[in-house]
This record gives C-alpha cells, sequence and structure tokens, in this order.
C-alpha cells in the first residue's frame, strides 16, 4: 500500500525524522486557514500517489494566506498522470542550499534492505544512476545483524558529505529511517529531497512510503489511511465491484482473465510499442456482469484510448464473455475501440457471437500479439 506524502511523513515524524510543519486541505479556503495558521510563507503540495508532482504543476510556493488559497484553487482538481487533485498538504516553506537523496528499498534479490544515498537529490534517481552512478552509494542491510552506525558512516562519506554538522544529521537520519522502514513493514522509504537549507539543518522535504499489503494486519492506523478521499477514485470503484484493477499511467486499457494472464498481456502491450493504461484482471469467472464492471472501471479513465480485452477460456466459457462485451457497449456506449482476442473453451462461438454482432468499434484478432498491435495502434 502507497501512502501519500503527508501520511509518509506523519511516520517519519513518528520515527524522530525532521519534517516541516503542515496541514491536510481539501478546498481553498481550508488552504487558506492553513497558510495563517502555520505562519509565513508556505507550500502548497497536491497529494497523489505518483512522482513528478513538482514537474506537473503540483508543487507551488506561496508567499501568504491569498496566495496560498489562490496556489490551492490552481492545483485542485489537476491531472498528473492520470490522478486528480483532491488533497493538498500545506507546509511551511523551506530555503533550500542542497537537496540530497535517501532511500531504503527491499531488494528482493539480494533478500535484504537496500539503502541508496546520493548528495544528487532533486532530480530523478534512475536519472542520477544513469548519468552519474559513482554518485549513488548503494549499501546493503544485513537483516541478522541489524543496522550498525558504521552504515550511516559508509554512505555519508561515501557520497561525499563534507560538512560535520551535515554528517552528524544525516547520520541520524539514516539510523531513525531504518528503524521507520523495518517498524512500519515497508517496502520502500523515500526522501528525494533530503535538504540542507542555508542554516545547515537538514529535513525530509518528500517522502514516498510503501508499506507491505500482507503486513497491514498489525498496522492498523496505516490500513484505516487506506479508505480516505486520497485513494484513487478508479481503484475505489474497481474495490466495489470486486474488480482487481491497478492504474498505470499509458493509453491502453488492458483486460485479461487470470493474473498472470493479465500480466503477459501488460508485457505484450510493452513489445508492441504501447503503454498499459492499467492492470485489469477479471478473474477465474468472467460471467457477464464481471465483464461489464471490468469495462464500467476502465471506460471511467480518460487516458484509455483503446482497450485490449485478452481472455483465455479455461473456467471461463468465450462466448459469455462475448455476450459481456456486446452488453457492455451497448449499455454504457462505449466508443473506444475494444480489441478482442478469445481463446480456449467455446472460442468459435464466441467469435461468432462478436462477428454477428460486428458493433463497428469491436475488432476481432486471432493472436495475442496481433491483438497488442492492433490496439496499440488504435491507441495512437
Ligand atoms: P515531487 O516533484 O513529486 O517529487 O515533489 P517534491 O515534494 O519533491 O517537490 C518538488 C520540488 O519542489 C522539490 O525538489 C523542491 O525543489 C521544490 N520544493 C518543495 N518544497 C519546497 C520548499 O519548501 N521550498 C522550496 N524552495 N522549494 C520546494
Ligand atoms: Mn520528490
Amino acid at each position: 500500500m502507497d501512502l501519500l506524502e503527508y501520511q509518509g511523513k506523519e511516520l517519519f515524524k513518528r520515527f524522530g525524522i525532521p519534517v516541516s510543519e503542515g496541514r491536510v486541505a481539501t478546498t481553498p479556503a481550508e488552504a487558506r486557514k492553513a497558510a495563517e495558521e502555520i505562519g509565513g510563507a508556505v507550500v502548497v503540495k497536491a497529494q497523489v500517489l505518483t512522482g513528478g508532482r513538482g514537474k506537473a504543476g503540483g508543487v507551488k510556493l506561496a508567499d501568504d494566506p491569498a496566495d496560498a488559497e489562490q496556489k490551492a484553487n490552481d492545483i485542485l482538481g489537476l491531472d498528473i498522470n492520470g490522478h486528480i487533485v483532491r488533497t493538498l498538504w500545506i507546509e511551511s516553506a523551506s530555503d533550500i542550499a542542497k537537496e540530497y537523496y535517501l532511500s531504503i528499498t527491499f531488494d528482493r534479490g539480494a533478500k535484504k534492505p537496500l539503502f541508496m544515498f546520493t548528495t544528487q537529490g532533486g532530480m530523478e534517481i534512475e536519472e542520477v544512476a544513469a548519468k552519474d552512478p559513482d554518485a549513488l552509494v548503494r549499501l546493503h542491510v544485513d537483516a541478522l545483524e541489524g543496522y550498525q552506525p558504521w552504515i550511516a558512516r559508509r554512505l555519508v562519506y561515501g557520497a561525499g558529505v563534507e560538512d560535520p554538522g551535515e554528517q552528524k544529521q544525516i547520520a541520524d537520519i539514516i539510523g531513525k529511517l531504518y528503524r521507520c522502514f523495518v517498524e512500519s513493514d515497508a517496502m520502500l522509504t523515500e526522501i528525494n529531497p533530503l535538504i540542507v537549507t542555508p542554516d545547515g539543518t537538514v529535513k525530509a522535504l518528500d517522502s514516498k512510503f510503501t508499506v507491505d499489503d500482507s503486513a497491514l494486519y498489525r498496522h492498523e492506523d496505516v490500513a484505516a489511511l487506506r479508505d480516505t478521499s486520497a485513494a484513487d477514485p478508479l481503484e475505489a470503484l474497481a474495490r466495489e465491484k470486486g474488480v482487481t484493477y491497478v492504474k498505470l499511467d499509458g493509453s491502453v486499457g488492458i483486460l485479461g482473465n487470470g493474473a498472470g494472464l493479465s500480466m503477459s498481456t501488460v508485457d505484450v502491450v510493452v513489445t508492441a510499442g504501447g503503454k498499459p493504461a492499467n492492470f485489469c484482471d477479471l478473474g477465474g469467472g468472467g460471467n457477464a456482469q464481471g465483464v461489464v464492471d471490468a469495462l464500467e472501471v476502465i471506460t471511467r479513465d480518460a487516458q484509455v484510448k483503446s482497450i485490449f480485452f485478452n481472455i483465455f477460456g479455461g473456467i471461463t466459457r468465450c462466448d459469455e464473455v462475448a455476450r459481456g462485451v456486446l452488453e457492455a457497449v451497448e449499455r454504457m456506449r462505449i466508443e473506444l475501440p475494444i480489441v478482442v482476442r478469445l481463446d480456449g473453451t467455446n472460442a468459435d462461438e464466441g467469435r461468432r457471437i462478436l462477428a454477428e454482432a460486428a458493433p463497428p468499434n469491436l475488432h476481432v484478432e486471432p493472436t495475442m500479439l496481433d491483438a497488442a498491435k492492433r490496439a496499440v495502434e488504435l491507441a495512437a
């Protein structure tokens, strides 16, 4: 489960990692009030579960409460990578002298938590890794040995932090972030940027935080955050309808039956040169109503330009699925192109049903790769 910036910062604060004072706001008036309470200049920040908010215009400085209200008005409702902004975090603005980067991820390959630290913060870490790999210090932690103070020293000296005041504060944050990571059952905690202010204070200006879903049962407070207004509305709708749905950033809507086939469908769309807009799994049943529900979720995403419907009939019968597709197209007046690939149980019957009805936006393809290519073309 991914946490919003302010939720992650709340956990940081609990573990003693320095963050700026702030308030949540959902309307421009609340943003103004928050800015009044905080005092001085503030930053108005979109709370959405996607990166690159700054570049997308979702992070803005405001000089005073009236300005904060205006900036809140600009940011609320923005679409950032398909995520509509409904919640804001208003925090006391910081002066920035330097931007560093610090993270812990769970490295599944090594079966160990992995620290990454660099003084080249502020930009995407993938970019640092590509352009200046030596600037990025990576260090695994042995779970049995646990955290040791030398780990912080190795990271801080390795990245070339020279100021003793910074070294001490960053080492302290590194230790606290490790405790926060382990005790929260996190899979990822990232601070980008970890800033140094002109007076030499180090603090976390952003947070990215993923908690292991399988451990949520022992973090009731974190699990309770799931159903706030921050949840993606499409994912909420999908949960309500019992559809397994994950929003992605591309333009080809994907619908498969079974997690394995749906994941392969995501891969084959990428192979065909496209970008998946979502991952959606109908599950094993795949009755007509299930198809209608899934299509309802997918077609609500404005980024979707074509839909790739990939069904392998086992328990699922292809004729039943074909009826579901036709019913959904008619009932919801779907005009988006839909590419269908059916195989397995009653596939011939399913294809015949589709061919007879033949709505103009429906394209039946014989293989998964052909269908992927077609869907990618139609999304262009
Ligand atoms: P992201 O774009 O989603 O990673 O959002 P961030 O929270 O990292 O903010 C993006 C950028 O906005 C940061 O790298 C900073 O350069 C800038 N920014 C955020 N908060 C402040 C602040 O308090 N003061 C100043 N001067 N800049 C800020
Ligand atoms: Mn950031």
